[in-house]
C-alpha cells in the first residue's frame, strides 16, 4: 500500500451498555474513528483474523476482575492476527505478520513492544489464535503445570469442542491418560470429540444430569477435571473424584452471563478424597510458552494434533460471532476473518 493510500479512518467496535444477563446486539455499535499516523516506536497494522473469547463477556461488566473491564462508550479488544502496513519500529517491516491485542478493528495503530510477530509459513495465520495462541497454551499450562497427569489418569474436560477443549483432551492423551471424557452441548459435538479429538467418552450435557452421565462414562471415579465451564459440571466432577484428585478450575463460561451464581454444594468431598482444586490464569504462566512451543508445535509438525476454527466472515459480523460463540455455535476456536 502506497503512502497515499493508507488508511485515515478505522471501523471499531464500541461497548455503548454494560449488558445484564447474556449481552444483546444493543449493548453495542460498530463506529468509524479516526486512525492517526503512527509515532515513532509505533506500527499501522492491517487486521487479517480477530478473536472473540468468553473472557470477553467478563469485561463487559464493571464487577471486579483479573483484567479491566472495557470502558463504556470506547472500542473494545482483543487478540487479533494483521499484517505491518507501516513500521515506524526496529524490528518490523511493512508486510510482517504480527500477533496483537487490538482487535474488534480493522486497523490498528500501537507500540512495536505490544505484537509479536509470527511466520504464516509455520502455521496458517488463524492458529497463531487458537492452537498455537492463548487457547492452545491455556490448555497446555493447565494439563502440564496444574494437573500434573500420571500415566493411566482418567480425565474428564468439560467444554470439550472448544477452542481449549478440544486441544485439552488430546494433551492429556499425549501426557499419557488413560480414560480421556469430554462433555459437550450438541450430539454432533458428541460425535466429534471421539471421532477427530481423541476421546474415549464424550456425552451431551443437555442429554441428562451431569453426574448421571458421568458416572456412566467413569463409573470407577476421575483423576483429573479440567473446567471450562463451572456451575453442574463442577458439582458433578467433584461428586466423582477418586483419591488425591485434581481439579484444574480453567474457566466458568456457564455463568459467565448469570448475575448471580451458585457454587458447588458438596466441597467437602475434596476432604474425603483429600483433592485440590487449582485455579490458573494462563497470563501469569508464560515462562511455559518455551515448552509449549517446542512439544505442541512437534505434536503439530507430526500430525499427532489436531484442531480446527469455526470462521466468520467480516467485521460487521464479529459481534454475532462472539454471541455465537457464547451460545456454543464453534468447534474449536471461533475466530472473524476480515
Ligand atoms: P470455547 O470453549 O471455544 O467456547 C465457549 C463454549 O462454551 C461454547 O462453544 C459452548 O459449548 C460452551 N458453553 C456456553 N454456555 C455453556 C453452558 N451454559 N454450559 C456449558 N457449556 C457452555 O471457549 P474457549 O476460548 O475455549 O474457553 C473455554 C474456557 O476456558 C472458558 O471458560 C474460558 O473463560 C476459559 N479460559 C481460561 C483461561 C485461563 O487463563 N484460565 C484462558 C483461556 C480460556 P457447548 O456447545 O459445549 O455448550
Amino acid at each position: 500500500m502506497s503512502e497515499q493510500t493508507l488508511p485515515t479512518t478505522a471501523h471499531a467496535w464500541h461497548l455503548d451498555t454494560r449488558p445484564a444477563g447474556r449481552p444483546t446486539a444493543s449493548n453495542f455499535s460498530l463506529r468509524e474513528v479516526d486512525l492517526p499516523t503512527p509515532g515513532a516506536g509505533q506500527l499501522l497494522i492491517a487486521n487479517d483474523y480477530l478473536s472473540v473469547d468468553p473472557y470477553m463477556r467478563g469485561r463487559m461488566s464493571d464487577k471486579k476482575s483479573y483484567i479491566e473491564p472495557y470502558d463504556v462508550d470506547a472500542p473494545m479488544d482483543g487478540p487479533a492476527v494483521g499484517r505491518v502496513l507501516v513500521s515506524n519500529a526496529q524490528g518490523f517491516a511493512p508486510g510482517d505478520y504480527v500477533v496483537h491485542v487490538l482487535g474488534w478493528r480493522d486497523y490498528a495503530i500501537l507500540d512495536a513492544a505490544g505484537a509479536q510477530k509470527v511466520d504464516p509459513n509455520l502455521a496458517p495465520l488463524p492458529a497463531y489464535l487458537g492452537v498455537l495462541g492463548v487457547p492452545g497454551l491455556t490448555a497446555y499450562i493447565g494439563l502440564e503445570r496444574f494437573a500434573k497427569i500420571e500415566e493411566g489418569d482418567t480425565v474428564f474436560v468439560s467444554g470439550a469442542a472448544g477452542a481449549v477443549g478440544t486441544q485439552a483432551g488430546q494433551i492429556a492423551k499425549l501426557k499419557g491418560a488413560g480414560l480421556v471424557i469430554g462433555s459437550a452441548g450438541s450430539d454432533q459435538k458428541v460425535k466429534l470429540l471421539i471421532e477427530e479429538y481423541g476421546y474415549d467418552v464424550a456425552f451431551n450435557y443437555k442429554n441428562g444430569p451431569v453426574a448421571e452421565q458421568l458416572a456412566k462414562a467413569a463409573p470407577e471415579g476421575i483423576d483429573v477435571f479440567f473446567d471450562n465451564v463451572g456451575g453442574e459440571h463442577l458439582e458433578a466432577a467433584i461428586g466423582a473424584l477418586k483419591l488425591h484428585a485434581r481439579i484444574v478450575l480453567c474457566g466458568m463460561v456457564s455463568q459467565y452471563n448469570d448475575e448471580k451464581v451458585v457454587g458447588p454444594r458438596n466441597l467437602w468431598n475434596l476432604s474425603v478424597t483429600r483433592s485440590d482444586i487449582l485455579a490458573f490464569m494462563v497470563s501469569e504462566e508464560l515462562d511455559l510458552q518455551p515448552d509449549f512451543v517446542r512439544e505442541v508445535g512437534g505434536w503439530l509438525a507430526e500430525g499427532r494434533l489436531r484442531y480446527r476454527e469455526t470462521v466468520r466472515d467480516g467485521l460487521e459480523n464479529t459481534l454475532d460471532a462472539f454471541l455465537a460463540m457464547m451460545r456454543g455455535e464453534n468447534v474449536g476456536k471461533m475466530i472473524v476473518k476480515l
